[in-house]
């Protein structure tokens, strides 16, 4: 995640447009990373730019402040830096085709916490296919590591002073439609197949390192 303030600046993808391809195409990538995610970053950096005191937060602490923040740029904040967060997590989430499973510390908190990794995946799949409208559908850890998965809408994210996101994936149409049109259900059972787990798996155990 960005630890950088205002003004905060698009972050290029950890891989090449072409790399997640079968499951996401170029095209589909490029649209979503240099049209939709840029979008959000520019339009975070136009909320904050008559606000000095806020130009000093990084993301996490614009998320985290929102009942501090003056109320005509509220909403703006929430969206936008939303809209970066979620963005660059699910970019650095995700890599070329593989047929990765969870390791270490997280391959036993999902078997404990949802019985398998089958059973994690049916859940977070089911979760993603069944958010009404445009959101996420997340892989979230508690601070004593329990693992639960939630819906957000919009670019809403869960409680970030309780919550250390793990994994989460777009279910907005433009994450999929170029590709899938209205099949989200094919597109997130594709998607099982470019996470990075590795990256998860570091999040979790980064987690447990620094406590919350
Ligand atoms: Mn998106």
């Amino acid at each position: 995640m960005s630890p950088e303030v205002y003004p905060f600046v698009v972050r290029p993808l950890p891989y090449e447009y072409d790399a997640l391809m079968p499951v996401l195409d170029e095209e589909t990538l490029r649209f979503h990373h240099d049209k939709h995610y840029k979008t959000y970053v520019d339009n975070l950096n136009n909320a904050l730019s008559d606000y000095p005191q806020l130009q000093k937060l990084s993301l996490m602490e614009l998320l985290t402040t929102s009942d501090d923040q003056p109320m005509a740029v509220r909403m703006a904040i929430h969206n936008n830096a939303g809209g970066v967060y979620n963005h660059e997590l699910y970019f650095d989430s995700m890599k070329g085709c593989n047929d990765q499973e969870p390791t270490g510390a997280l391959a036993e908190a999902i078997n404990r916490d949802f019985g398998s990794y089958k059973q994690w995946k049916e859940q977070m799949k089911q979760a993603a296919v069944s958010k009404f409208g445009s959101g996420w559908a997340w892989l979230i850890a508690d601070g004593d590591g329990r693992l639960s998965i939630v819906q957000t809408a919009n670019q809403d994210v869960p409680d970030l002073k309780i919550y250390t996101p793990l994994l989460l994936v777009d279910v907005w149409e433009h994450a999929y439609y170029l590709q899938y049109q209205n099949r989200r259900a094919d597109y997130v059972e594709c998607w099982f197949d470019i996470i990075n787990w590795r990256k998860v798996a570091k999040r979790y155990e980064e987690r447990n390192k620094v406590g919350r």
